[in-house]
């Protein structure tokens, strides 16, 4: 039986009875009952009664080829009937963890050469702390095991996730982080920067505050720095450009790893393959996931630079690590086919040169000036809006409620799919987003602002 022999109400029923759903408020859901989404096209998503929703989220940040390509459908059953399943342990290899190896070398930045494969980027999370750690060890240096990240930062839901993140609502949860992992300030000018202190100084200010962590542990017990090259589910945080610079450069004075969280950058959503093109940077590792297949299977490749990896080989000994589905071979054989349908589209190259530009302009011209908004930011098809209660003193809706939700409730109620995160609108749509598109997101936006007042 398929799930159109049921009406809206059963599977909302069967759904409340019987499905934990990720990120939600239990009580909340069952009283109010699941939108379900039955099919996607394009730019659109389609709810069960059949209603067209403008996708501003690729999903949750992943879906960057849009919905509806037949070809990566092709490419799952084409692997699937040849061979579903076989694993990468024990010696053992199947081709299309091989051949994408090659290519995510091709177009990695400067530096990185291999790859390891797990289902989801908390995983690839997971295995970036396990390696830099084994790294230190393998150098002789097993003392040298403290991890400096950003709070507010978002790297996973996993224990090693949740501890290299800084939100404090889930560590609240967690009943004990992974030890000695520390988290310094993030690089949010909008609420941090000083009275009349410029982008450029606030920048070199929070990637100060990396040296200060480093400084403070000593730098034989600091092992590496994690961040997000802009900050994603924290609030689409977009740093100074005198920050990963800076940052790049007191890693290498101290002898510490440098390592990227593109789960979300990755594979175009600036403009640059990777947003450590971006920033003009050369990390040790990059985790990476969500758009690696556009979300059509979940496949998270973790890329390791040569310092790394050249020192796993060297040194040898068994890596004690590994997921039965890394490396999947049809997770693999379909993130081939997005990435060739991503250069062969020119998706990256149009949004740095074409919709990236536009999207931000129209964020400027038609969203900015609104009474609730205090400031649009954007970088390639990445975007916030946060929202204000008053733009000169920049006070916020919070604690009392979040004004950002009922914006995305209008918003959504207008056929257009956004994310609230605290007081801040988050955008992140599929990189197939025309001029036309980001015409109709915004009047959608524009409306559901007004809405909100
Ligand atoms: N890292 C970042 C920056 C993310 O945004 C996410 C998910 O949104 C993750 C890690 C975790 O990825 P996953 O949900 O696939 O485990």
């Amino acid at each position: 039986m398929t799930y159109q022999n049921y009406s809206l109400k059963q599977l909302q029923q069967i759904d409340a009875a019987h499905h934990l759903h990720p990120f939600t408020d239990h009580k909340e859901l069952r009283e109010i009952g699941s939108r379900i989404i039955t099919r996607a096209d394009g730019p659109f998503i389609y709810d069960s009664e059949g209603t067209e929703i403008l996708d501003g989220m690729a999903g949750l940040w992943c879906v960057n080829v849009g919905y509806g390509r037949n070809e990566l459908a092709d490419a799952a059953y084409r692997q699937m009937k040849e061979l579903p399943y076989y694993n990468s342990f024990f010696k053992c290899s199947t081709p299309t963890p091989v051949l994408l190896s090659r290519r995510l070398a091709e177009i990695a930045p400067k530096g990185v050469s291999q790859v390891f494969y797990g289902s989801s980027g908390s995983e690839a999370n997971d295995t970036a702390l396990r390696l830099v750690r084994h790294y230190w060890a393998l150098m002789g240096k097993p003392e040298k095991n403290r991890i400096i990240s950003r709070k507010n930062a978002y790297h996973g839901s996993t224990v090693a996730g949740t501890s290299l993140g800084g939100m404090d609502a889930m560590h609240k949860q967690l009943g004990g982080a992974v030890p000695n992992i520390v988290h310094v300030m993030m690089p949010y000018a909008y609420e941090l920067a000083l009275p009349g202190e410029s982008d450029h100084d606030f920048g070199l200010r929070a990637a100060k505050a990396v040296e200060d962590a480093i400084v403070e542990a000593g730098q034989e017990n600091v092992a590496a720095f994690i961040g997000e090259p802009i900050m994603g589910a924290g609030g689409v945080k977009i740093p100074p450009a005198s920050y990963w610079p800076e940052v790049q450069r007191i890693c290498r004075k101290y002898d510490v790893l440098l390592m990227l969280d593109e789960v979300i950058t990755g594979y175009g959503r600036t403009g640059e393959w990777f947003a450590a093109d971006y920033y003009g940077i050369q990390p040790d590792t990059i985790t990476t996931a969500k758009a690696l297949t556009s979300g059509y299977q979940p496949l998270s490749a973790l890329l390791v630079g040569e310092r790394v990896a050249a020192t796993l080989v060297e040194k040898g000994g068994e890596f004690y690590h590994g997921y039965t589905y890394s490396g999947h071979p049809v997770a693999c054989a379909v993130a081939l086919a997005n990435l060739d349908i991503i250069a062969r589209e020119g998706l990256v190259e149009r949004v740095k040169t074409d919709t990236g530009p536009y999207f931000a302009k129209a964020l400027q011209e038609r969203i900015a000036g609104h009474d609730l908004v205090g400031e649009v930011r954007s970088v390639g098809l990445m975007g916030a809006i946060e929202i204000v209660k008053d733009k000169a003193t920049k006070e916020r809706f919070l604690p009392a409620g979040s004004a950002a939700v009922t914006v995305r409730d209008h918003a959504i109620a207008n056929n257009m799919m956004l994310r609230a995160t605290g007081d801040t609108m988050i955008l992140s749509p599929p990189l197939i987003w025309t001029r036309d598109t980001i015409d109709m997101a915004c009047e959608r936006i524009a409306k559901a602002l007004d809405l909100a007042k």
